[in-house]
């Protein structure tokens, strides 16, 4: 991987950290390294956008990009829970202009769409108004976790369910002969690693994984629904994984923590790291040590 930022146009295969954060927004001195928004992540297959999640770094995304983005995003959740939600309505400027659409996508529901539940949520007296009184257009697509994607120009994307409360969607999108798996949130089972999972990730450029809490937190918050980079080592070592980025970062843990964290998994896996809020990561390409990653974000 490089760490630097790649123009969006080149055809290679991107992703863009938005929020990294779990559970909720934090903010303050102690989190200016890996930032405070909940999960957001931006993928370019080329020129192709998708987003996952509309965490609160979805704000930022859309105030980045201004009129940049095309007329449909297609927004894929991994699950409903706030902290990927909440920043749905603040993806400004798209949801103040009637000419855009946001199709949605959700695979946890048995199916269903997230509309139902987005429209419970977005509604007073938790929210002042409706979806539909935003000038965007919401279209929303429900799917079952384990199917592929297919969309109108014949991009395809590949979904696998998750161990979560309510279920969650794990994505894995392949351009260029780059292979990219994004896997959160995730409580890691036992075994591990899960077979059907270690197929699904084999041989990826990079996964994202959900690394919330430290093996010495897990016992006490087990069945939460989220894992630790350790688990995520031992994914990708079996797997043949050649990097991973560690996001869903628990809300209580500050910069330093987190360094000290990253350079105990560095010992083990020379290209894993935690993700920065705002990293752009072209994936695929060779590493670069990891003081660049702070030098990327800031770009
Ligand atoms: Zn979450
Ligand atoms: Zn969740």
């Amino acid at each position: 991987m490089t760490l630097s930022p790649r123009p969006d146009t080149e055809d290679g295969l991107t992703l863009k950290f938005w929020g990294v954060r779990g559970s909720t927004p934090v903010s303050g001195p102690d989190y200016t390294e890996f930032g405070g928004n909940t999960p957001c992540l931006e993928i370019r297959c080329g020129e192709r956008l998708f987003l996952i999640d509309a965490g609160s770094g979805l704000n930022a995304c859309g105030r980045h990009h201004r009129d940049g983005l095309p007329k449909e995003i297609d927004l894929l959740f991994s699950h409903l829970h706030l902290d990927h939600t909440a920043g749905l309505p603040f993806f400004k400027p798209v949801v103040l202009d009637p000419s855009r659409t946001i199709n949605t996508y959700c695979g946890n529901l048995d199916g269903a769409s997230a509309g139902t539940a987005l429209d419970r949520l977005f509604s007073p007296p938790l929210f002042p108004v409706s979806l539909d009184v935003i000038p965007c257009t919401f279209a929303h697509h429900g799917f079952r976790a384990g199917e592929r994607l297919t969309f109108a120009d014949g991009a395809t994307v590949d979904t696998i369910p998750l161990n979560h409360p309510q279920g969650s969607v794990g994505y894995r999108f392949e351009h260029a002969g780059r292979r990219l798996c994004v896997i959160s949130d995730i409580e890691h089972s036992d075994p591990w690693p899960d077979t059907t999972l270690l197929e699904f990730v084999r041989d990826a450029d990079l996964v994202v994984y959900d690394g919330m809490f430290t093996e010495g937190e897990y016992p006490v918050c087990r069945g939460w629904g989220h894992s630790t980079w350790q688990k995520g080592v031992e994914l990708a070592e079996a797997a043949g994984v050649k990097a991973l980025a560690i996001i869903h970062l628990h809300p209580c843990h500050t910069d330093t923590m987190l360094l000290s964290v990253e350079a105990d998994m560095q010992a083990v896996m020379p290209t894993a790291f935690i993700a920065r809020e705002r990293q752009t990561i072209a994936v695929g390409e060779p590493m670069r040590s990891a003081p660049a990653l702070a030098l990327a974000r800031t770009a």
